[in-house]
């Protein structure tokens, strides 16, 4: 298992302890999407209808889910959550659609990963509430339309470019997630810890912060590994030697970087003079998937200015270099 993977959710909920925030005042940082949404919130109880669809999109662990989950505890309505590759057969997202409570909040995870005959289905279903289904085959096929009750799909993907512009046309609010600053996300520990019962002093959740590439779900993840670090070796509470202490030992480096991000950084300045290089080029020497560098560990390494995208590839920045020297 990778420590840094944003994607990995297993260790969102422990032992039963829910570390989610339910309520919006409790979801940390992202202001600007949480001042729109809590505008349409009001709006939307004050008319008594549904919220309007919502897109949300940005990288892994940076709380969509989780906003999902607020937004119908904020409308006190239920939230159902599937993905994408579960919808496979045309019955999978009718039976869930027929199911829907009015006012009812649908998350649908890698949206972009839609079926052409699913998305199909949805359209009607989010413009007009209603489901258009086929029965029977060839000359005896006939359309039936079924009314749905009104509900608020929620979307969710790491690729907005990727999603078909009618289904995209259909959401009435189109919202990113950003990384988090480290102060966000020290805000986030403190509050896990507070949940989980572990004592740390606010530098040593700053310490974890830093090294959490911006995701709240890494975040927390470091917090129960240094928690394990910190039982084993028998201290008191989280301090800010310590985090570092044992996130060196996990091979968490200062900035956050992992074996693996630096070794793609390292093949990139050894065997490419630092680029620019192609994507597949970098894949092909590191034995990495290209994909995977693609979605999991480039992000991060452009956000903090790591790599530069230029046209002609990817490029290694001075700010790598010093870093990788340094560390
Ligand atoms: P996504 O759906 O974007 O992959 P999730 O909503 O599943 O991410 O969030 C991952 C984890 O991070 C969850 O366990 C959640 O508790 C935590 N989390 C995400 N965003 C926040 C936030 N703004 N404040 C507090 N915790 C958060």
């Amino acid at each position: 298992e990778r420590l840094l993977d944003p994607t990995n959710k297993d260790s969102d909920e422990s032992n039963g302890q829910n570390i989610r925030p339910h309520r919006l005042e409790d979801y940390i940082g992202q202001e600007s999407l949480k001042s729109v949404l809590n505008i349409g919130i009001k709006a939307a109880l004050g008319r008594q209808d549904p919220l309007d669809h919502l897109l949300l999109y940005g990288p892994p662990g940076l709380g969509k889910t989780t906003m999902s989950l607020i937004l119908a505890e904020e409308m006190g309505v239920n939230c159902k959550i599937t993905a994408a590759p579960a919808l496979e057969r045309p019955r999978d997202i009718t039976g869930i659609l027929v199911n829907l409570k009015p006012g009812d909040v649908l998350f649908i995870d890698e949206i972009h990963r839609l079926n052409r005959l699913t998305e199909e289905l949805l359209y009607p279903a989010m413009e007009d509430y209603r489901l258009d289904i086929t029965i029977g085959k060839g000359q005896a096929a006939r359309t039936r339309s079924i009314p749905l009750p009104r509900f608020t799909l929620v979307g969710a993907t790491t690729k907005v470019g990727s999603l078909t512009s009618p289904l995209r046309d259909r959401f009435g609010l189109i919202e990113r997630l950003r990384f988090y600053e480290p102060e966000e996300l020290a805000l986030i520990i403190e509050r896990t810890a507070k949940i989980l019962e572990v004592s740390i002093t606010q530098p040593g959740a700053m310490e974890i912060a830093r090294r959490s590439r911006g995701t709240p779900r890494i975040a927390n993840r470091l917090l129960r590994r240094v928690r394990d670090y910190q039982v084993v070796h028998k201290h008191q509470s989280i301090t800010e030697g310590l985090a570092a202490e044992s996130l060196d030992f996990y091979q968490v480096d200062p900035m956050g970087l992992d074996w693996t991000d630096r070794m793609i950084l390292e093949t990139m300045i050894n065997n490419f003079n630092g680029g620019p290089v192609g994507l597949e080029s970098v894949a092909a020497s590191t034995g990495e998937d290209a994909k995977t560098i693609e979605d999991v560990y480039e992000p991060y390494l452009l956000q903090i200015g790591f790599l530069n995208r230029t046209h002609r590839g990817r490029m290694v920045t001075e700010l790598a270099r010093e870093h990788l020297i340094e560390n």
